[in-house]
């Protein structure tokens, strides 16, 4: 990294960050920023982030998880009167390179109004237990249950016909699983229910460490300074390809160059993508390898 390093911490250090959450997602955030930021983490009270979307598709996100995370730092600060929140948001489906291999990628995004400063922390980890799954009977709920890493990760039921019952979400115990599944089978029209992960943080011990990566990559990106005007957060917010192949000089699809820019003064800068060496092996080339 060619930009310098600062500080943050005079930023930061000795302020109040509130963190906008109701899923105890301050057990992976907290410790870093804390040591890190030098910050003192407190958790909003009565908050209901809820109201922002959730997994389970019973309510609709608003917006893409950067502007949901924003709403949520915002409204964590209009309900505490504090100047510095932050907000995490993850989104589950496919990989984006690799269809049939479920990922996470959480944001965590830092909202600073005395600075005048939004920075994101992204993570997109292949570590999920996604999945979701439709039953006939209680033997294929169980066997569900074991490989996505029941009781310690929860788990969802939801009727599929309308009116066939409600949902039942954060069932972390077998006698409650069982209980629930009998029950909603015996209401299903079809004798189909569907199954799935818990994926809030506090019910998915796994998707808590993927946040935990996230807020990582946001402390790093708070450590890089902009090199106009030094405010912490020069963020990384493109990737160019077209690193030459080694053997014919074409371009691949591998990242050539990075585009950092600064949230305060706008500033941005292209340099050469760090931690690459300067040509593609051919296999990457379209040319000599197609
Ligand atoms: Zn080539
Ligand atoms: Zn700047």
């Amino acid at each position: 990294m060619t930009t310098t390093e600062v500080s943050p911490p005079s930023f930061f250090a000795g302020r109040v960050a509130v963190i906008a959450t109701m899923h105890h997602k301050e057990q992976a955030i907290a410790p870093l920023v804390e040591a890190h930021l030098g910050v003192q983490v407190m958790v909003a009270e009565n908050f209901d982030t809820d109201r922002f979307g959730t997994f389970t598709g019973d309510i609709h996100r608003p917006d893409h998880a950067r502007a949901t995370a924003r709403l949520k730092a915002a409204a964590a600060l209009d309900h505490t009167g504090e100047t510095l929140a932050i907000a995490s948001e993850g989104s589950f489906g496919p990989h984006p390179q690799i269809p049939f291999v479920a990922c996470d990628r959480e944001l965590v995004l830092l909202l600073d109004r005395q600075h005048q400063l939004e920075i994101v922390g992204e993570y997109l980890s292949t570590d999920t237990n996604y999945r979701h799954q439709t039953i006939r009977d209680l033997e294929a709920a169980l066997a569900f249950a074991q490989e996505v890493g029941f009781p310690s990760h929860g788990l969802v039921v939801k009727p599929q016909a309308p009116g066939a019952g409600s949902w039942v979400k954060g069932i972390v115990t077998e006698a409650q699983l069982v209980e629930t599944v009998t029950t909603a089978l015996r209401q299903a029209p079809q004798g189909e229910v569907g199954l799935e992960t818990d994926m809030r943080a506090l019910y998915n011990p796994t998707r808590m460490g993927v946040i935990a990566q996230a807020t990582d990559a946001l402390i790093a990106t708070l450590h890089r300074s902009c090199p106009q005007c030094q405010y912490p957060g020069f963020a990384l917010v493109r990737e160019v390809p077209g690193l030459p192949c080694s053997f014919c000089g074409s371009p691949t699809l591998l990242t050539q160059s990075q585009v950092y820019h600064c949230h305060h003064c706008q500033h941005q800068q292209c340099q050469p993508a760090t931690q690459r060496s300067a040509s593609a092996d051919p296999s990457y080339c379209s040319y000599c390898n197609p």
